[in-house]
């Protein structure tokens, strides 16, 4: 293959998504031209990604987003030359990016090996290490059941530890336990959870961050280069899922954000990183000046949730850099390079309605409904990233994000992003389905929220007062 072509963008991509993802990504398809197919199994067809694409196939079975042999069969049949995976179900399979690959089709994310390597959070944290970048304190993996009890102990009395799962992602496999009297039957609960969830039962346990600040660096490689894009800020979760997100963090010191910047170059440039990722590490707010008081935890080899924010403060199209670097194109020829990214303009917020009830003590349950009424919120520096309409049944199968709203104010003051939010929070309207939106309303009007000084555990502690 010559150079140049080598370097062509893709023609035709189908998107292995559904949802608002696949939405996100079919609107950059277009935007530079590509046309798209995009996918459906029966279940779901009434989704609105299905009109988004150029071509909608329809899938076989109800496990179809997971299917890589018949998505890969569908791209071919469909004259497609990349796929793009999204998040969640096989954006993170280094077998189905090989697949791909081998039938000639560019998988859009990182090369497989990487996709391997940041699947085992225990060799990434060994990566880390390697580097030179602080890592929470814990055990190699698998770790045994007296390693776990060993290492609780070895945290003194009033530790806690949490056991993850090697393999785990989306905030599930993970447990806290204080009691080594708890710790069989959380360690048995945990090793099954991940065994079902993942594949493999595979654990490692770290000191668990009492009062934690989740943050992360966006980072895009070509193999031999590496830029990050600043930071976000997700530590408002629930149950170790992000809920809000924000860019960039408003309550990092410089010092801390020139290591948090340094340790994921080190780290990414250590793996030749290509593609887009994402470096995640905890801040622990009582260890300030520590060695530790940073520490590396994972990385997502793929596109996040939470993009949308680094979208908005930087003026990137980080699907757009996905699909160019996949085809072979270099920082420097997309203008990417680290010395090419601006300073970050204002902040972003970006803020996750879900489809969910709560129940009195904050507790989330999936919901479902026909949504009646839809009516987002507009106006300056709001966004929403959504596949919902009036008229569309959830399928409580899938994820229960409904929507992003994603605001931007230019000015410096993390309070104009705050104002907006809430300005936007009360124009919006969903009938007809359980949301999400009341709660995130209180979130917001919460002087903690609005002037960040949260932790990871905000949430949980203060979810009953908040309903
Ligand atoms: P996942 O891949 O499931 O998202 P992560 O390892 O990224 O899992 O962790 C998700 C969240 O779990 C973190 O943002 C944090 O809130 C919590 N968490 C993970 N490890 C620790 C730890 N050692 N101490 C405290 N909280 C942790």
């Amino acid at each position: 293959m010559s150079a140049v072509a080598s370097q062509g963008l893709p023609r035709r991509l189908l998107v292995a998504n559904r949802g608002e993802i696949a939405i996100r990504v079919a609107r950059t398809a277009r935007d530079i031209g590509i046309t798209t197919v995009v996918v459906y199994p029966d279940l779901d067809r009434a989704s609105a990604h299905v009109r988004f694409g150029d071509v909608a196939h329809r899938l076989a079975g109800t496990g179809a987003y997971l299917d890589a042999e018949q998505l890969v069969e569908v791209a071919l049949e469909n004259g497609c030359d990349a796929v793009h995976p999204g998040y969640g179900f096989l954006s993170e399979n280094a077998a189905f990016a090989r697949r791909c690959v081998a039938a000639g089709i560019r998988f859009v994310g990182p090369r497989p090996e990487l996709i391997e390597l940041f699947g085992d959070k225990a060799r990434a944290r060994a990566l880390a290490t390697s580097c030179g970048v602080p890592v929470v304190a814990g055990t190699d993996a698998p770790a045994t059941l007296d390693e776990a009890a060993d290492f609780l102990a070895s945290l003194g009395p009033g530790g806690a530890m949490i056991i993850k799962a090697v393999a785990g992602g989306g905030g599930r496999g993970m447990r806290v336990v204080t009691d080594v009297a708890d710790l069989p039957e959380a360690y048995a609960r945990c090793r099954s959870e991940a065994e079902r969830g993942f594949g493999t039962d595979a654990v490692y346990v770290e000191r668990y961050i009492a009062r934690a600040r989740h943050v992360e660096v966006q980072v895009a490689g070509d193999g031999s280069e590496v830029s990050h894009f600043w930071e976000r800020e997700c530590s408002l979760q629930r149950r170790h899922q992000k809920l809000v997100e924000v860019a960039p963090s408003p309550s990092l010191t410089g010092a801390l954000r020139e290591r948090l910047f340094d340790a994921t170059r080190r780290i990414a440039a250590a793996c030749r990183y290509d593609n887009v990722g994402t470096f995640e590490f905890l801040v622990d707010v009582d260890r300030p000046g520590a060695d530790d008081e940073l520490c590396f935890i994972e990385a997502n080899p793929r596109i996040q949730v939470e993009h949308t924010v680094t979208e908005e403060i930087l003026g990137v199209d980080l699907v757009r850099a996905q699909v160019e670097l996949a085809a072979g194109r270099s920082l420097a020829q997309l203008s990417l390079r680290q010395a090419d990214i601006p300073p970050p303009r204002g902040h972003a917020i970006q803020l996750r309605v879900n489809t969910e009830s709560l129940d009195g003590t904050g507790e989330a349950r999936p919901g479902s409904g026909t949504i009646t009424a839809f009516a987002p919120p507009g106006g300056p520096g709001v966004r929403v990233d959504t596949y919902a309409y009036v008229g569309y049944r959830n399928v409580a199968l899938f994820d229960s994000l409904l929507a992003k709203l994603v605001v931007s104010s230019p000015e410096p003051a993390y309070a104009a992003a705050v104002a907006r939010a809430r300005r936007a929070l009360a124009e919006f309207d969903i009938e007809g389905v359980p949301t999400n939106l009341a709660f995130l309303r209180s979130l917001l009007d919460h002087p903690d929220v609005a002037a960040n000084t949260v932790t990871t555990r905000f949430v949980e502690e203060h979810a009953a007062a908040l309903l």
